[in-house]
Formats: structure tokens, C-alpha cells, sequence
């Protein structure tokens, strides 16, 4: 649960402690020099919750000590706003710190700088980047995930709008990116506080069932006193307890998600049990068995067959003698830091401050290096977006091979995904598939424990086209699109290019053939492939999604056919007209960088007035917004300026829209239904059950303009059981 008496704000005394509590040793001096630089740097600036804006860089620092990273991670952590936000240039910091630091600097800059976006291409191309930044140090995603903590720690303070941006990009990208890293603890704490932001109701819904819950507390302390009993009479009285609450977004997943009631969720309450040996850790299972009854389908051994973030432990589920069933979690302490630090437990338990030393830890971050490595050519962002996701999945399953072998898959895995698995000669020659020696459907979903068997057909067989659309995960995905492409490659060519023409006679693109070859050159550039040819071919097995690849061409056509549009008729004679930036016309003031204020999200259509900021541009307010008003009233009635929005808008605006109904069977289809119907973008998509029967739905779609906003709100309200509908 998001603990709010955790002090956010630090000052340098507060590091000094850290580091003295963290007993090991840094150099002080260094750190001192870096606080000095960092608080003279951003002398005078403040963060929106008013304290002095160095507390924030502070901050940072202790909790990179808390991960305990070396002296220059620390120092980094110090300066990692000093070159963005003030004079501190990339070479101060080389010469007064050295190169590394000034290195992780830059990284943590870079990694800022990567706008987050709903825009499916723009976000594939930046977890792109943030995975290359991570695979040369990871460090800086490290100092990065500190600096989102602490922010997210004093979000507070934001206008509803940044908190809901910032929020969801921490769930979208920050959070897995933890989760993948194995640190736990960041990982639990940036989604809680995310989900406070995107969902204040849901939220405070279950912490409202644990305050209820006290008498829990009691209960877990009481089960924890009798295991400690028959541990010790069993010779393990060394054993650590610590009892454990499941972290908020745990529960919301459960409850909204898979849609339980919190009494259904049975692992709530856990009680971790630490003990030196994993023989230990076995004993010790057999002596919870003994005392409690074990639910059967709820024993899980991660030791012997451990997560791909590294995570090692057994679990278990067991009815307590009051009927109530908790989780028991058995491990070693070295499996216990891996769990609760992930890549840092590296830095913190096994090498000294200074060390740089990164033999045994590279395998936690070879994933990132293997995806990145796996990327083609002229492959579309969408698909690799897919593969970062499902690489950055939290769900697992784990099959194995008659032979005994495991094969571990992220959910929602095929048998196909299990058969390129294992090997792409499996794959590639596979006919069928056996799950506990019964036959199955090749697209048959893996599930936990099966043993499944391949069988597989002459050594020519190949795989299917149709297989691509069944596969889940990005090896398969490769390994057939792999096959085809070496074994094919005329065919690719001559059903890449038919499919091509077809299309574009389909969608009136008729190019001129002396221009033709120049454009399928330059298309084909674009895609970052040498030919033609090579473009038809990865059109013929997959590599290039026709669709996505029609989509350019109509905007290479359209442009092509206004530079050839005949020059003769003269331009109509008009009043010289405002340019307008970004849609709005800001009278007397051309061209000028325009921004959209968050308290008020203007959309096209509405009365809109600007405020010239100092530095930053014109702001566009409502009319109506609170802020405009009083600032029209105001000493600063000068800076306000009229605007209005320019004829034609064909930027994409977000609108949150908040909607309440009588809950039934199928609405959120229906909802669901009419946002693809009418080819709305839409950000994000939240819907509760609340307790008395009706239903509530926040969306964040985008729109064009009030007009058809309106347009969308009269649709939706003709949605069967929808009541109100607000914009938030
Ligand atoms: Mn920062």
C-alpha cells in the first residue's frame, strides 16, 4: 500500500545517514563535491509542492543508496537534472567527476527525454531506445526508476492531467521495466501509486477492505508465531519471518481484472519464511503441510524452476484453522534479496562500491541484448512493440518435454510457440501436438505442468503463413518469418508484389509508370531495405504489414499528385491570413509555439483565450477555465491575448470522458464496440462494478474537435443502460 509517512522531502543530512546506515564505503567526499555542484546549480528553482527543487535530486540519491549502487551512481543520481535544467554542461561534470558520471548523466537525461506515446510506431521506437540505453548500463535505468519514484512520491502536487499521463506511462513502461529488472519493491510501489492516480476510487475501494480487515494483522501475526513454534522444534528455530500484504494493484488486478471478490483473492495475507539453505527450504514446506491443509493446486516450486527475472521461492496456499486461506513463501536469504532488489542485489550483496565487475549478473539483463539483437530489418513497429510487450509480460508458463526438459513461455502461448521453443527444426517440421499423451490443436494454450510432445512431420514440411496469426511470442514469430523468407524467396517476391498492386488498385493509388520505380525505391528506403525486390519479398512473408505500409503510400501519393497539380490557376486573393501553429490562430502574433493548458484541455471548437508565458510560449485556456478568468481580472490582464482555432485541425486531441451505467453483461463490449466502430484512439479504458449495481467507465479516446466529441457522447449514450455521461 502507497505509505504516506515515508518522508519525501530529504536534505543532504538525510543522504549523509543513508550512507552511514548502508555501512559500506563510499567516497564522501565526492559525494559531498556533488551535492555542492547540484545545490548551487539549482539554486533558486522550486517543485510545484514548493520546497527547494534540490531535495528532489537528494532524494534520488537515497534511494539509489537504499539499491546500494556504487559512489558514481550515487553522484549521478545527485546531478541527473543539473545538465537538463540548469547551466552544468556534459563536460563540467566530465572534468570535476570523470567520464562515467558524466555518462550515466547523459543516459539518465537521454532515457527523460523519451516522450512516452499512445501512438502505437512513436512507443516501439522509444522503449527501443530505453532498452539500448539499458543494455549499455544499466545503471541508468537503475538511477532513472529512483528519480520516477520519487516523483510519483510528490505527485501530488500535479494537475489531474500530468498525473494521469505520468501515471500511466509509469504502468505502461516503468513498472514492467522494474518488474523485469526483479525489483519487486519499486516495481509493487510505482504501480500502487499509478493506480492512485488512474483509478482514486478503485483505490480507495480496497484499502478501505484492508482498514476493515485489521483483525487480519492479528491473524497473520498469530500464524506466524505457531510456524516460527513448530520450526523451531524441527531444528529450524534460525528462520526469519516477515508477514506480508499483497500490494494494492495485486488486489485490483484480481478484483476488476479477473473480476473476484477480495474475500476470493487467497493470497492477500502471506506470511515469507527465510532460512538459510534450500534443504531447508524444502523441510520447512513439509512442516507447513503438516500443520495446515495445502490447497493442492496452489504449491508452486520457482526454486527448482525459477521466473525469468531470476525470481526464486516456494509457494504455497494453505487453509488456516479459521477457514481462511494464506499464502506461505519459502526461500533462502540470497533468494530473498534477488526478489526484493532484482539486477541491483548485484551492486548491494556481491561487489564493492566501486567495482565494476559484471560477470555473474549480465544473464539478468541478456533479455534486453536478446531482443534487440532479434530485430530485422524492415520490420514494422507495431510488431515489435508486441515483442517488447510479451517480453515484458509478468505472466508465465512453464511446460515440459517428454524427455523432462522445461520450456518456459509467456502466457497465452501456443504449442507452436512451445515447438519453436525448443527448436526452430521442431517448429519448422511440426504436424501436430500431444499434451498428456492426448492429441491437442496445434493453437492449443500452454498451461502450467503440461507435458507436451511435438510430433513432427518430413523434414521439408515447413511451417504454415497461418501460423504467424496463431504464434505468440516474438522467437516463434522470427523463426517462421526466418523460414520463409530463405526458403521462398521467389515466391515472397512474386505474392509480395501481387498483393501490393491488388491493394493499391484496391485504394485508387494509380502511380504514373515513369515515376513508379523511384517511388517503390524510395518506399522501400523507408521501410530500410536496399530494393524493391527485397520490399516485395518482406511483404510475401510477413515482415512488412501491408496495411500499415498502405497507410504511407496514400500520404506519398496524395503528396506526389499536389507537387504535380497544375501551377496555371492563380491563387485566389485573400486577406493575408494568421499562420497558425498547432491549430490556433494567435491574433497578432504568427507562428508563435503554442501549448494546451492541462487545466483546462481545449479542444477545437471551444472559446479559447492565450496567456504569453515568459519563455515558453502562448498557453491556450477555455475561455471559461477558472485560470483564464481570473487572469483576465488580474495584474497580468496584459499577457492575455485573443485566439481562436484555425479552419482546419486535424491534430488529434485527448479527452477523458467519465460514464456512469446501470451495470449489465456486455457493456463494456459495447463501449469497446463503438470506440473501434468509429476508429477512436483511445488511451486508456478503466471500468468498476461499484456496489450498488451500476458500473463506471473513465475513457480517454481522442477526438478532433467539441463537435465531434458531442457527436461521440450521442453515440455512447445510445449504448442500452448507460446513464450520464461527464467529461472530465
Ligand atoms: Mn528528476
Amino acid at each position: 500500500m502507497v505509505n504516506n509517512d515515508k518522508s519525501t522531502v530529504k536534505s543532504y543530512e538525510d543522504l549523509e545517514r543513508a550512507v552511514e546506515e548502508s555501512g559500506r564505503p563510499y567516497d564522501m567526499e565526492k559525494i559531498r563535491r556533488a551535492y555542492e555542484l547540484a545545490a548551487k546549480a539549482h539554486a533558486g528553482q522550486t517543485r510545484l509542492s514548493g520546497e527547494s527543487y534540490v531535495s528532489h535530486p537528494i532524494a534520488t540519491a537515497c534511494l539509489v543508496v537504499d539499491l546500494g549502487l556504487d559512489t558514481d551512481s550515487v553522484v549521478s543520481a545527485l546531478l541527473h537534472d543539473s545538465v537538463e535544467d540548469t547551466d552544468v554542461t556534459t563536460d563540467d561534470l566530465k572534468s570535476a567527476f570523470g567520464a562515467e558520471v558524466a555518462q550515466l548523466v547523459d543516459g539518465v537525461t537521454k532515457l527523460g527525454k523519451i516522450k512516452f506515446s499512445s501512438v502505437e510506431e512513436q512507443q516501439a521506437e522509444n522503449l527501443r531506445k530505453m532498452l539500448l540505453a539499458m543494455s549499455k548500463d544499466v545503471r541508468v535505468m537503475l538511477i532513472k526508476l529512483c528519480d520516477r519514484l520519487h516523483n510519483m512520491r510528490t505527485g501530488d502536487g500535479w494537475p489531474e492531467q500530468k498525473r494521469r499521463d505520468k501515471a500511466l506511462e509509469t504502468m505502461e513502461v516503468y513498472a514492467p521495466i522494474a518488474h523485469r529488472l526483479g525489483m519487486s519493491n519499486i516495481k509493487e510501489e510505482l504501480e500502487d501509486r499509478s493506480l492512485k492516480y488512474l483509478d482514486p476510487i478503485g483505490y480507495s475501494e480496497i484499502t478501505a477492505h484492508l482498514d476493515q480487515n485489521g483483525g487480519a494483522q492479528e491473524f497473520i501475526s498469530d500464524i506466524a508465531d505457531k510456524i516460527r513454534e513448530h520450526l523451531e522444534e524441527n531444528g529450524m528455530g534460525k528462520c526469519t519471518i516477515k508477514k506480508r500484504i499483497k500490494s494494492v494493484y495485486g488486489i485490483y488486478r484480481k478484483m476488476f481484472i479477473q473480476n473476484r471478490a477480495f474475500e476470493e483473492i487467497y493470497d492477500v495475507y502471506a506470511v515469507r519464511i527465510i532460512l538459510d539453505t534450500v534443504g531447508e527450504c524444502y523441510n520447512a514446506l513439509g512442516v507447513i503441510h503438516d500443520m495446515y491443509h495445502p490447497i493442492p493446486s496452489r504449491f508452486k516450486d520457482y526454486i527448482s524452476t525459477p521466473k525469468p527475472n531470476m525470481y526464486q521461492s516456494l509457494h504455497t496456499t494453505v487453509i488456516g484453522h479459521e477457514g481462511i486461506p494464506f499464502e506461505v513463501q519459502i526461500r533462502t536469504w540470497d533468494m530473498d534479496r534477488t526478489a526484493e532488489y532484482g539486477v541491483a542485489a548485484h551492486w548491494k550483496y556481491k561487489v564493492g562500491v566501486n567495482s565494476k565487475d559484471t560477470d555473474n549478473f549480465d544473464s539478468r539483463i541478456a533479455w534486453v541484448r536478446r531482443l534487440l539483437e532479434s530485430q530485422r530489418e524492415g520490420q514494422d513497429a507495431g510488431d515489435l512493440l508486441r515483442d517488447i510487450k510479451s517480453e515484458l509480460l509478468p505472466e508465465e508458463v512453464f511446460a515440459f518435454t517428454p524427455k523432462g526438459d522445461v520450456i518456459n513461455l509467456p502466457a497465452g502461448a501456443t504449442a507452436i510457440d512451445f515447438a519453436y521453443a525448443i527448436h526452430s527444426a521442431v517448429g519448422n517440421r511440426m504436424i501436430g501436438a500431444k499434451v498428456n499423451s492426448r492429441i491437442v490443436p496445434i493453437d492449443h494454450k500452454v498451461v502450467t505442468g503440461e507435458i507436451i510432445e511435438i510430433i513432427t512431420g518430413p523434414k521439408d514440411k515447413g511451417p504454415s503463413r497461418d501460423w504467424l496469426n496463431i504464434v505468440t511470442t516474438s522467437e516463434a514469430r522470427n523463426k517462421i518469418r526466418n523460414w520463409f523468407k530463405k526458403e521462398r524467396k521467389e515466391e515472397n517476391i512474386a505474392e509480395g508484389k501481387a498483393a501490393l498492386e491488388k491493394e493499391m488498385r484496391r485504394n485508387l493509388v494509380n502511380i504514373p509508370d515513369d515515376q513508379y520505380d523511384a517511388f517503390m525505391l524510395d518506399l522501400a528506403r523507408r521501410q530500410r531495405l536496399n530494393t524493391t525486390e527485397e520490399l516485395y519479398a518482406a511483404i510475401g512473408y510477413g515482415g512488412v504489414q501491408l496495411s500499415r505500409l498502405m497507410i504511407k503510400i496514400k500520404d506519398e501519393y496524395t503528396k506526389l499528385l499536389k507537387e504535380q497539380a497544375p501551377a496555371e490557376v492563380p491563387p485566389p486573393v485573400t486577406i493575408k491570413k494568421q499562420k497558425s501553429s498547432d491549430g490556433v490562430v494567435v491574433e497578432g502574433i504568427d507562428n508563435c509555439l503554442v501549448k494546451f493548458a492541462k487545466c483546462c484541455n481545449p479542444l477545437p471548437g471551444d472559446d479559447i483565450v492565450g496567456f504569453i508565458t515568459r519563455g515558453f510560449g502562448v498557453s491556450i485556456h477555455k475561455r471559461t477555465c477558472g485560470n483564464a478568468q481570473a487572469g483576465l481580472a488580474g495584474p497580468d490582464a496584459e499577457r492575455w491575448v485573443n485566439a481562436h482555432w484555425a479552419d482546419s485541425v486535424k491534430e488529434n486531441f485527448k479527452s477523458t470522458l467519465e460514464l456512469f451505467a446501470v451495470d449489465r453483461d456486455g457493456l463494456m463490449a459495447d463501449v469497446a464496440g463503438l470506440i473501434a466502430e468509429l476508429h477512436l484512439p483511445c488511451y486508456a479504458i478503466a471500468a468498476r462494478k461499484l456496489s450498488d449495481g451500476r458500473a463506471n467507465m473513465t475513457l480517454t479516446i481522442g477526438v478532433n474537435n467539441t463537435e465531434h466529441l458531442n457527436t461521440i457522447i450521442g453515440r455512447l449514450k445510445k449504448i442500452k443502460s448507460i446513464t450520464t455521461i461527464t467529461r472530465l
